[in-house]
């Protein structure tokens, strides 16, 4: 996966620019608030999602402009292929001269890991914030996630306002079967995906922390899907506390789905109650979270900034390494400000590992590490980017 050209127009504070990136690091310098990370924001646009700073589409558009253009031609699945993406009151493109229906078609076609500050979150952040790096994560390696995820979202939706009305109309109460058998269905599939991807993801980023910390950190990732084992005695549904949180597994070693299901079927039974008087669904895959860990305690309550920010940075670039093993090509790596609070030797450190991928990376000082590496400086300047040749 490579990028080869990027032209922009009217995006942010860039009015126009053209690049033609080196294939391998780009280092993209400058001061505060000139364009840094617009550039590189512009670029992660084509891997389909939304902007990995949360913007709304409208606010990519340059002030006082109607809309904004970009052009990038790049190479993946072994030929050169060229986009376009239009802004103007919401996001439209072409992928190689096609129109396409949504700009989400181009998940899997051109396959980026980006990691800017906005991504300590997963460390800092609530569980909401390690499903959703999970739930992108899995879906760019699983194109067929996100169909299971829309699909469980949609019921959850649907049993939550079923849950409302049983309020007021308890003879509903029978009918609550149906979506909590469909709501298990989709949580065993949702869940499996998600724990193979740790399975994955956890080996590479384990490898990366010990790398960045020179062996002197030990970094733990796990999966804590919210599933209980519950069981009937008689009328009573009691919970066996020694399974808690605990994935079943066959005799060959994968998940369980059949014992995945119950689980969860027999979780949303037992909170039927509570969940009619609260109006909402309390326990399944809308609830996991993920466990950080740096020397057996907590990352998010206990690590130093730079342990968070390697944290995050370890399971960033392990993404990357399993996007690779998983699709056979490495995704574009672009790291948003990510040297700051790092010392010397985790930068060297994570300039050796992606030296095998394309990677733009942004930075105010001239780190003299970065500068010492082959491949190409651009300065941004006020929106103006321009190619600084190396002396
Ligand atoms: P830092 O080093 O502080 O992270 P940066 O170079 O990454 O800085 P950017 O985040 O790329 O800076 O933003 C550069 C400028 O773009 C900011 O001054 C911001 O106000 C401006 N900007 C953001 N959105 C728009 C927009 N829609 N139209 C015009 N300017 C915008
Ligand atoms: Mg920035």
């Amino acid at each position: 996966m490579k990028a080869l050209t990027l032209k922009a127009k009217n995006y942010r504070n860039i009015k126009e620019l053209t690049i033609n990136p080196d294939p391998g690091v780009n280092l993209i310098c400058g001061d505060n608030a000139q364009g840094k990370t617009n550039l590189i924001e512009a670029i992660w646009l084509f891997t389909g999602c939304k902007s990995f700073r949360g913007s709304k589409d409208s606010e990519l558009v340059s002030f006082g402009e109607e809309r904004a253009d970009l052009e990038f031609e790049f190479f993946s699945g072994g030929r050169e292929q060229s986009a376009e993406i239009h802004i103007d009151k919401k996001r439209s493109g072409t992928l190689n001269g096609v129109k396409m229906q949504s700009v989400r078609e181009m998940i899997g076609v051109f396959r980026a890991v980006a990691f800017s500050p906005i991504h300590l979150n997963i460390v800092k952040g609530s569980p909401e914030e390690r499903r959703k790096f999970i739930d992108m994560a899995v879906a760019q390696s699983r194109p067929l996630y996100a169909k299971s995820l829309a699909g469980y979202n949609k019921v959850l939706k649907q049993r939550n306002m079923l849950l409302k009305s049983l309020y007021s109309n308890p003879s509903l109460a029978d009918t609550l079967d149906i979506w909590d058998d469909r709501l298990a269905s989709y949580g065993a599939d949702i869940i499996i995906y998600r724990y193979e991807y740790t399975e994955h993801l956890k080996k590479e980023a384990v490898q990366i922390y010990e790398g960045l910390s020179s062996s002197k950190e030990e970094f733990t990732f796990e999966y804590v899907p919210t599933i209980r084992n519950i069981v009937t005695d008689g009328d009573n549904l009691s919970e066996i506390k020694a399974d808690r949180g605990k994935i079943p597994f066959d005799e060959s070693g994968k998940p369980q789905y059949s014992e995945i299901k119950r689980r969860l079927y027999m979780n949303l039974v037992k909170h039927r109650k509570d969940d009619i008087s609260n109006g909402t669904t309390s326990c399944g895959p809308h609830r996991d979270d993920f466990e950080i860990k740096v020397n057996s305690v907590s990352a998010r309550s206990f690590g130093s900034q730079g342990q968070q920010r390697s944290c995050a940075l370890a399971l960033k670039l392990g993404e990357a390494e399993v996007l690779k093993k998983l699709t056979d090509t490495s995704p574009v790596i672009l790291l948003d400000d990510v040297m700051s609070e790092l010392d010397p030797s985790r930068q060297d450190y994570i300039l050796n590992r992606i030296k095998d991928k394309q990677v733009f990376i942004t930075c105010c000082d001239s780190i003299p590490a970065l500068n010492m590496c082959a491949g190409k400086i651009f300065e941004v300047k006020n929106g103006e980017i321009r190619e600084y040749t190396k002396k």
